[in-house]
């Protein structure tokens, strides 16, 4: 193909709801036509490469394997909620608060927690903080909820 650019689109999405629905919508078109290379170019080479689209590009290949029948609905799951851990983690980096968000999320692992309340020091101000990441599965935009604030500089993040 002559014509052909490389791909200029970015894949907007405000949140991993968003993105979710956009990968399905992907891996069904690609079901009738067996996933195959024109599919792949019109729905995933399209857009030039970030980390959200490769975190898309996962999401399409969770559904595509759960359509294919690979896996189950509870791996499937299981395969999103680390998708969308990932998600927040980059849209929190791409955003202004990238340090606090970074040490908000690491007070989560020295704790070894995954979900609850957690301390630690603000990279800003040096005061507490406190983060809380709390399992929400009904919420309709994202399956874990983080929030943190700075009690000293006011820093204040949520996904
Ligand atoms: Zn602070």
């Amino acid at each position: 193909m002559k014509n052909q650019q490389a791909p200029s689109k970015s894949l907007r999405v405000s949140n991993f709801t968003a993105l979710k629905k956009a990968a399905y919508q992907a891996a069904v078109a690609g079901k009738q036509c067996g996933y195959n290379d024109e599919w792949k170019k019109q729905y995933i080479d399209c857009y030039s490469i970030s980390s959200v689209v490769f975190l898309f590009e996962r999401a399409v290949t969770v559904y595509q394997d759960f359509l294919q029948g690979d896996i189950q609905k509870e791996e499937g799951e299981s395969l999103f909620q680390q998708l969308e851990e990932k998600f927040t983690r980059i849209c929190m980096v791409l955003g202004s608060a990238h340090e606090f968000a970074e040490a908000a999320i690491e007070a989560f692992g020295e704790k070894g927690m995954q979900f609850g309340e957690v301390e630690f020091d603000c990279p800003d101000c040096f005061s507490k903080a406190k983060a809380i990441r709390l399992n929400t599965p009904k919420n309709p935009s994202h399956a874990v909820t983080i929030r943190a604030s700075c009690y000293g500089c006011g820093t204040r993040m949520m996904n």
